[in-house]
């Protein structure tokens, strides 16, 4: 374990704390999946991928750490306030799909993007429909303390039986706005009017596919249950992490701690962890409000999903971030010089690395990460690195060991397919990076299997007096 203390802003405390999990060396955490209606738009990713860092850090550090995330293909209505309409529903008569394919095909989408992304898939991701039998037996539980009463044939939460019910968010009675949309009707069945929905029997939608049998007869869950049962299922009645986007703290999160802790008669969860929102000029990124971006918009644009992760970790997870294609042409130019200043280490000898050097900046890059994830910090210990008076070996190591968090493929700077230059004596700038212009063409050939074309571009540098190799730390070239 490195020699770090790790501090994060937790939401429940409102400051920023040293972390300390129920079981020293290991840690219990839990994500807020997607609700698989549609494609994860790059604002949704944002999250996934700060959630990402902050679970990579921790290994980084040393902690053994148990994740698991939700995927919400049921329960999630338009306003989550338990009003309007089901998403899942919504999804599916937009595609004329059943609500099972939409689910199937959203998830799978979804598990291609956090690929893409580098995102770690947690050790466990369980979809609300497998566990209704779990659902039900919280409700159960909490209808028999007296948490839970029914009332038009759902079952709610009364939130009037505790007195903190608030303590995650700051919203009161008087400004607690119940759904998110003025064309919503408010839920007269309810006692009060924060109080939300466990299990809905009298279904106001004609076609719901899916409905199971209950003890309150056929229906199905509220959202905000599965996150409580299916973190309680793998991870246990104490969890040390619970993420999500901000927007999940109210009322979702809020109402997850209010029947999660009822149900356990103890505390729950000690840290709770925020990513702030992607926006646009014109606001949020928001699923709802159509015209977002997703990976493949970005791909067919012509950008390396790899950009986008390291435009994400430019700046702080609980800062707004505002996505431009400007911003992100920026940060492209940025990546390409940085894995070409990379792929030159990759002609350094094999000597090993230096151990006392590797360790000073293994070290500084674990602290800039353990002070509440700041990534543009770790990613300036990156530079240092590069920078810094010590072997290529060394540096090479390092940026492999930074990646392991990072992730944003820097690896690629050592493969056999990177321009590493070469004997460039005598060779003006402009023609320097023409070579590596056709280097990486070439390297691009040689992957699409096209190897006319990587021959013609390796005979057209001959001709001009540019020999080119190919060894196992990349392409190399040097003047003839
Ligand atoms: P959903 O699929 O709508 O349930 O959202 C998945 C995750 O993305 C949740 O943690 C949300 O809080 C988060 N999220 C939603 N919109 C944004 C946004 N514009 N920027 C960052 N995160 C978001
Ligand atoms: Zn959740």
């Amino acid at each position: 374990m490195l020699d770090v203390k790790v501090e994060l802003y937790n939401t429940l405390s409102k400051k920023v704390e040293e972390f300390k999990p129920n079981e020293a060396g290991k840690v219990g955490m839990y994500t807020c999946g997607p609700t698989v209606y549609h494609y994860a738009h790059i604002g949704n990713l944002r999250t996934y991928i700060c959630e990402d860092v902050l679970e990579k850090t921790l290994r980084f550090i040393g902690y053994h750490v148990k994740r698991v995330m939700n995927i919400t293909d049921v329960g999630h209505l338009s306003s989550d306030g338990d009003t309007g309409e089901d998403k899942m529903l919504a999804g599916a008569k937009r595609e004329h799909k059943s609500v099972m394919d939409i689910a199937k095909f959203y998830t799978d989408a979804f598990k291609s993007d956090a690929e893409r992304l580098n995102i770690r898939w947690p050790d466990v991701v369980e979809p609300a429909t497998n566990c209704i039998p779990e659902f039900i037996h919280m409700i159960e539980v909490l209808i028999e303390k007296g948490y839970a009463y029914i009332a038009g044939d759902n079952v709610y939460f009364d939130t009037s039986k505790l007195d903190d019910y608030y303590v995650l968010s700051s919203q009161n009675e008087e400004d607690l706005v119940v759904g998110a949309r003025d064309d919503v009707d408010e839920d007269t069945n309810k006692k009060n009017k924060a109080d939300f929905v466990l299990w809905f029997t009298r279904s106001k939608f004609e076609n719901q596919e899916l409905k199971w049998e209950s003890p309150w007869g056929v229906g199905y869950p509220g959202w905000h249950i599965e996150c409580s049962s299916i973190s309680m299922k793998h991870l246990g009645e104490y969890m040390d992490i619970h993420c999500g986007g901000v927007d999940n703290i109210f009322p979702h999160h809020t109402n997850e701690i209010a029947q999660s802790e009822s149900y356990l008669g103890h505390k729950w969860c000690n840290y709770w962890f925020h990513v702030n929102h992607l926006n646009t000029t014109n606001g949020k990124m928001a699923k709802s409000k159509g015209g977002f971006l997703t990976v493949d918009s970005l791909v067919e644009n012509g950008y390396d999903p790899m950009v986008y992760r390291f435009f994400c970790l430019q700046s702080h997870y609980r800062k707004p971030l505002e996505f431009s294609y400007d911003a992100l042409d920026n940060v492209k130019n940025a990546y390409d010089k940085l894995v070409n200043r990379l792929s030159k280490l990759a002609s350094a000898d094999e000597k090993a690395a230096d151990q006392a050097d590797f360790e000073k900046y293994e070290l500084e890059f674990a602290k800039a990460l353990a002070n509440d994830i700041n990534t543009s910090s770790a990613i300036t210990v990156l530079y240092d690195v590069l920078k810094a008076d010590i072997s290529d070996s060394t540096k090479k190591a390092l940026a492999i060991r930074f990646d392991e968090v990072l992730s944003i493929g820097l690896d690629k700077a050592f493969s056999d397919d990177a321009s590493v230059g070469g004997g460039a004596d005598g060779v003006d700038d402009e023609l320097k990076s023409y070579i590596e212009e056709q280097i990486a063409k070439r390297a691009e050939a040689k992957k699409n299997k096209d190897f006319a074309t990587a021959d013609a571009i390796r005979d057209e540098l001959l001709a001009k007096g540019i020999v080119i190799k190919d060894t196992r730390e990349g392409t190399t070239w040097e003047v003839q």
